[in-house]
């Protein structure tokens, strides 16, 4: 091939890339699903040329980002996330609702069992045509999991979708991520088992905004009305809400169907007092910046954990704090010397 070859060849390879992604846009904005999974393939992917074309979907959709409603739903396994999902997934598309649920799982990255990974999970719901459904990702870690999460919602709001349900498995760190990434924020209790038995932590239930007592049906009514009215109490005594909004505990059924339109309810007059009082945008502001600081401290990490020189450093260092030599905050800060020394002066960009 010769130089002029080469380099038509090069042009044609980047128009057909640049098209590529330009009618995935259009197709993911005209609502097509497929055009959405690829989409969220690519936002998954940690692949550089995957990466490329990821922003390059996301900035080729940014108009269409951000018209959505996104909530949280947490709550330990067992206690009836996906029947939840399933019911009040089919109570928003009775209101006109277009509804996408992802999840999270970080748990999944070391045993393979994923939320949502199961096909029979949320039947009824992952047959209706106003309905994208995605499980949570396997591999990787918190952080990318974390990114590939917010990207998703992007492409999902792009896509059409007005309500984005987030599912997390309700027993940690993820919780608190997905709250970074979600405007309401649901936490899904059982009734007649303690605190300590559900493993739900203090520190769980003061980040939601609406507390949710499941399988309030039969025998089970009463016991469930009684835990809703504890919680109740519990929750009076956790600090004041920034935003205004006190949180609300209620009950439901999703066997029966039962207090789904209280729940929605409850997210809409959320969405709408926030919307006046200006927390809503803010929010989303706070949060973009949160995601902003933590995704450069996680970009810059992994990038020079693949320099040998900087892994060489860490295992050293690892070594030596193990074998009590150092103290670790000393040797985090050689760390950084070291990494200003060799990499950004001698680069003369410091
Ligand atoms: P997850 O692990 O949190 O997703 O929980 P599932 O949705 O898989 O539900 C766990 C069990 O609780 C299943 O056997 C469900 O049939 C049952 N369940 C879920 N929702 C209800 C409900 O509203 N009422 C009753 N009685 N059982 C429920």
């Amino acid at each position: 091939m010769n130089e002029e070859q080469r380099r038509n060849w090069i042009l044609s390879r980047q128009r057909r890339k640049s098209v590529d992604i330009t009618v995935l846009a259009q197709d993911l904005m005209a609502g097509n699903r497929q055009a959405l999974g690829q989409g969220i393939t690519l936002v998954e992917s940690t692949q550089p040329e995957d990466r490329r074309k990821a922003l390059a979907l996301l900035s080729h959709t940014k108009q269409a980002q951000g018209m959505s409603i996104r909530i949280g739903i947490t709550g330990v396994p067992g206690v009836g996330k996906s029947t939840f999902i399933e019911a009040f997934g089919m109570y928003l598309l009775s209101v006109g609702k277009r509804l996408a649920v992802l999840a999270v799982d970080p748990s999944s990255t070391k045993n393979k069992g994923s939320i949502l990974g199961d096909k029979t999970r949320m039947n009824e719901l992952s047959m209706q045509d106003q309905v994208f459904i995605r499980p949570s990702p396997s591999g990787g870690t918190l952080g990318g999991l974390a990114r590939s999460t917010n990207e998703s919602i992007l492409l999902c709001e792009a896509a059409g979708y007005d309500v984005i349900l987030v599912e997390t498995v309700g027993v940690g760190q993820s919780e608190t991520m997905v709250r970074q990434s979600v405007d309401f924020f649901l936490l899904l209790m059982l009734s007649g088992a303690g605190d300590e038995l559900q493993g739900i932590k203090r520190g769980i239930m003061e980040l939601a905004d609406l507390l949710v007592v499941t399988k309030a049906d039969g025998e089970n009514c009463r016991a469930a009305n009684r835990a809703a009215s504890e919680y109740k109490n519990a929750m009076h005594l956790f600090p004041a809400n920034e935003n205004g909004w006190i949180p609300v505990t209620a009950t439901c059924s999703a066997l029966e169907k039962t207090g789904l339109n209280n729940i929605w309810r409850q997210i809409e007059s959320f969405v709408n007092q926030t919307k006046i009082n200006g927390w809503f945008e803010k929010n989303r502001k706070d949060q973009q910046l949160f995601w902003f600081d933590r995704m450069v401290q996680n970009d810059l990490l992994e990038r020079l954990k693949n320099e040998s020189h900087f892994s060489e450093l860490m295992h050293e260092a690892e070594q030596r704090i193990r074998d009590g030599h150092d103290n670790a905050f000393v040797l985090a800060q050689k760390i950084v010397h070291e990494i200003f020394k060799t990499y950004i002066k001698s680069n003369g960009k410091n």
